[in-house]
């Protein structure tokens, strides 16, 4: 049985089709080697931040271990969940240590788009659409 791996970055004041494009490729990346637990899955982009954290919480409380998306050291929620990981000895990763070509990554061929955002699987970065690359 494959490790349970929660899934941990910026949400709050992002669009919802910016989180659910970034944590979709974040779960491509992690499924081969976890079990991936992803929040952005289970709560409604509209909740508030308390029960939205409340919830993740619970959710981080089932999982071994827990990756860290780009951007997660901006975002209070993360670094919450960061923090608890690391005080119950919970593996704590980030992309470089699923993907050590991380730094070669030109985010051309394994894009995972939602509305108007794109994630890269391989980097975890996410970005808006170009309208001239929407239009093609
Ligand atoms: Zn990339």
């Amino acid at each position: 049985m494959k490790a349970k791996c929660y899934l941990s970055g910026p949400v709050s004041g992002r669009p919802s089709d910016m989180n659910a494009a970034q944590f979709a490729a974040a779960a491509i990346m992690a499924k081969d080697a976890f079990d991936v637990v992803n929040p952005t899955a289970n709560i409604s982009p509209d909740e508030e931040w308390a029960p939205a954290m409340i919830q993740c919480l619970q959710d981080l409380m089932g999982c071994e271990a827990i990756l860290l998306l780009p951007g997660w050291i901006d975002s209070a929620g993360a670094k919450i969940e960061r923090d608890f990981a690391e005080r119950i000895g919970m593996r704590i990763l980030k992309y470089e240590d699923l993907n050590p070509y991380l730094n070669e990554c030109e985010c051309d061929e394994t894009l995972v788009y939602s509305g108007d955002y794109e994630a890269c699987v391989m980097c975890g970065k996410v970005r808006k659409i170009e309208t001239s690359k929407k239009a093609v």
